[in-house]
């Protein structure tokens, strides 16, 4: 696929309600342009102006949250009071870099046996962020919110089917006093994308997706020595140490896995289980799966949404069915929901083995899979058997023993007693095929920053 298509199909009802033109040559020329200009009045500013302005954009986001979150259910199927917590989320990443991010980019003195030596934080100018449709606000605040307050102005192209979120997104920035510029929203396609990083006042590129957008987009900022960034999938483990709150476990599991109707890169995809509690263990989850009702996310009510789209929805039920085919067994799900929109029944897998599909690919929606462990070692050995390497959960009521497994996990993040999450001041980031470089927390401002030296003598 070259070309984008922007539009808002409805995941419940398969209904297109918009459609947006898209840009292309030379009017996306003038936009650039106007970023790297735009550039050098935002520079100039203190960065507590600037900090102000992305604050003002977070009492914004807060400001017309039902409005916003209406969108996000709309154009991505997302449950209504998801989409409410996933604009809170947002606002909360613009008001902590408001708060925090001044002194993120302070000097830094550096113990130095002559003299006197010290890192400033310089903005590189224009970049370019390529974002994913699963939490259309989130991903867009948290590459924009620390780039902004750091100086640079940022450029983004947001997911096809994502076009009223980065409409409201690029309102917000500008009613929030941000100079025309600073903030660009961009319906290109992907040839654009390419071209874009072309440019020479682009000074690097973000990407948050597939691995295969972010091995196109890291290709071409590498061809013109460019920084750039990957947030990509993940196929996160979930390890159950012992029986302890089982209750409490299976709970958290079956949130873990479906949260976003299962579209999170950090989401549990593969729940790993010592054998004593397998059994208890399956049970409980499959349960808990089969509790969900299916109807429109706009309903305060439902508790299972559509996927984003009928390509996510015929994608996951084509991994699953030819996941049984190849010999797992199917303990609940598996099929469509018999109702209009991109439904797909809540999913769990066991008997799932290297060589089978749902062993190595990412399944990003309501579908889990369960495997049984002898050990801690096998445990271990399973979770790392993975291209990925992005989040994991370790639950135990021994925390240190969970601890020393969470070591042994390699991945960029794990979390204890909690499914993997998100906050604003928790640096997030993946290794091996989920990507490199951190977002959020102070991390967030060392991507795409000059840490100048200046040394005096
Ligand atoms: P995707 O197809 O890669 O889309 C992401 C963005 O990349 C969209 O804006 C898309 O544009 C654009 N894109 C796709 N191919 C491109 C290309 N060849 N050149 C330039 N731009 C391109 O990803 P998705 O399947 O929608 O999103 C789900 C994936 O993202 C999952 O694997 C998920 O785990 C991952 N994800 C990772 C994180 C993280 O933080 N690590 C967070 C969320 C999601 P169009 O929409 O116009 O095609």
């Amino acid at each position: 696929q070259s070309k984008s298509t922007f539009a808002t199909v409805n995941p419940a009802t398969g209904r297109t309600v918009a459609e947006f033109p898209q840009i292309e040559g030379k009017e996306v020329d003038v936009r650039v342009e106007a970023a790297h200009q735009a550039f050098g009045e935002w520079r100039a500013r203190t960065i507590e102006d600037r900090a102000a302005a992305v604050g003002r954009a977070g009492e914004l986001m807060l400001e017309r949250k039902e409005a916003l979150a209406q969108i996000v259910t709309e154009e991505m199927g997302k449950l209504i009071s998801e989409a409410r917590g996933e604009v809170d989320l947002a606002a909360s990443i613009l008001t902590y870099y408001a708060k925090y991010g001044p002194e993120f980019a302070a000097p830094e003195p550096l113990d130095v046996e002559e003299g006197e030596a010290y890192l400033v934080s310089e903005p590189l100018g224009v970049l370019l962020g390529v974002m994913p449709w699963n939490f259309p606000l989130y991903q867009v605040v948290r590459f924009a919110g620390p780039n902004l307050v750091l100086g640079n102005t940022v450029m983004v192209k947001h997911a096809g089917i994502c076009a009223q979120s980065a409409l409201a997104l690029e309102k917000i920035f500008q009613d929030a006093g941000l100079p025309p510029g600073a903030y660009t929203n961009l319906f290109v396609g992907h040839d654009e994308v390419s071209r874009i990083i072309d440019s020479r006042v682009v000074r690097g590129a973000s990407l948050t997706g597939s691995e295969g957008a972010g091995a196109k987009v890291a290709e071409r900022a590498g061809a013109n020595m460019k920084p750039s960034l990957l947030e990509l999938g993940g196929s996160d483990v979930f390890v159950v140490l012992d029986g302890e709150n089982l209750e409490h476990t299976v709970k958290a599991a079956a949130a873990g896995r479906l949260a976003n109707t299962g579209q999170s890169c950090v989401a549990a995809k593969r729940f790993i289980v010592l054998d004593a509690h397998y059994d208890a263990f399956v049970d409980g989850l499959k349960s808990a799966f089969a509790r969900l009702e299916p109807g429109d996310p706009a309903d305060e009510s439902t508790t299972l949404g559509p996927l984003s789209s009928e390509g996510a929805a015929e994608t996951l039920v084509e991994q699953i069915e030819e996941t049984v085919r190849q010999g797992a067994e199917l303990v609940i799900g598996g099929k469509r929901v018999d109702r209009p929109g991109a439904y797909v029944e809540p999913t769990i897998l066991t008997g799932v083995e290297p060589g089978m599909r749902a062993y190595a690919e990412e399944l990003f929606g309501p579908a889990a899979v369960v495997h049984r462990a002898a050990d801690e070692d096998e445990a271990v050995a399973l979770a790392n058997d993975s291209e990925y390497g992005l989040g994991g959960t370790v639950f135990c009521a021994d925390t240190d023993r969970a601890r020393r497994v969470a070591e042994r996990i390699e991945t960029g993040m794990v979390w204890i007693n909690h499914p993997t999450s998100t906050q604003a001041d928790l640096p997030f980031g993946g290794i091996k095929r989920s990507g490199y470089g951190r977002e959020l927390g102070h991390l967030g401002m060392r991507e795409f920053v000059n840490k100048k030296l200046v040394r005096v003598l």
